[in-house]
């Protein structure tokens, strides 16, 4: 706690604007029931809407996250090395040390009374999933979306989780004044290779049963078949039982996206392969020996199937 405490105040002396207050800072609270075996620390935010460099090719300008970590604990979560810059590690401290952002849906109700503020969209779930677990104790995602309908503010949500659903009465009322779209990111149906690789999520049979329940609803909706893994995910059949699971739920195919392995994400998911599947492990370090992309005619050939 004490090196959380001094890195924070370390971002403040390089200059570096800091997300969170080093005075409101506290926990950590350790979680029980569902929640057990994680632990919760609190902080309060300076900011809570996000602007994404310029010079990103992100499809969005505005991000919020209410936290940072997530249980879902896939493997492969590209968002892992964020615990760092905390100075937790992107391991097992990105899985079960989640920072709450206590005072989020107070900061984002002012900021969005700004006057400056232009009412761009807002995008959610870009580097942890607003619906992991303890959003059913701490109910931070509710309250930004409740904020951002009154303000009838667009916003798209990315998730892996159903519990999605509990805000459809929010959603609705929402998209009545302005665009809304949540989606979710569906890589696999395979039973073996989710439990692997996504550990903490619900399973995605699930997604899809929400994404059939929002497309009745009104709302927009579909998935991201993503990330697909050579070997475990990626057979012809499988990527199209995806598609097509999707689409029967009344829900749009938004692409298909190979796994993508940066730095200390890598290192991170190569050594969990060397244990799952030795063999494996080594056509990886084959595949990847060029950088973080599977080569381009790898995708080009999973965008081919499904289409
Ligand atoms: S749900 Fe998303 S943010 Fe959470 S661990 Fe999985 S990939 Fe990362």
């Amino acid at each position: 706690m004490s090196e959380l405490r001094w890195r924070l105040a370390d971002d403040e002396r390089n200059g570096q604007p800091a997300l969170f207050s080093v005075d409101g800072l506290s926990g950590p609270e350790r979680g029980t029931g569902k929640l057990s075996g994680l632990e919760f620390l609190h902080v309060t935010a300076k900011r809570i809407l996000n602007e994404v460099p310029a010079q990103s090719r992100m499809p969005f300008r505005w991000t919020i996250n209410v936290y940072r970590g997530c249980s879902h604990s896939c493997k492969y979560c590209f968002a892992r090395p964020t615990h760092e810059y905390l100075g937790l590690n992107l391991g097992e401290d990105f899985d079960r040390k989640i920072v709450v952002k206590i005072n989020a849906v107070e900061k984002l109700r002012a900021e969005l009374a700004n006057p400056k503020w232009t009412g761009e969209a807002v995008a959610m779930g870009t580097n942890t999933d607003p619906y992991q677990r303890c959003e059913g104790k701490y109910r931070l995602t509710r309250g930004v979306l409740e904020a951002l309908a009154q303000r009838g503010n667009p916003f798209s949500i990315l998730t892996k989780s159903p519990l999605v659903l509990r805000d459809l009465d929010v959603l609705t009322t929402a998209a009545v004044r302005a665009e809304v779209t949540v989606n979710f990111s569906i890589g696999t149906l395979d039973e073996r290779v989710w439990r692997a690789t996504e550990p903490g999520t619900p399973n995605p049979r699930r997604r899809v049963e929400a994404i059939r329940q929002l497309a009745d609803a009104g709302i927009r909706t579909g998935a991201l078949i993503a990330p697909v893994l050579p070997g475990l995910s990626d057979r012809p059949e499988q990527v199209r039982e995806v598609a097509e699971t999707i689409r029967n739920a009344g829900g749009r195919v938004l692409g298909v996206l190979p796994l993508h392995l940066r730095p200390g994400v890598r290192e991170h998911f190569l050594a969990w392969l060397a244990e799952y599947d030795p063999a494996l492990h080594a056509d990886y370090l084959r595949r990847y020996a060029r950088g973080a992309y599977a080569p381009k005619a790898y995708g080009e050939r999973l965008r081919a199937n499904i289409r």
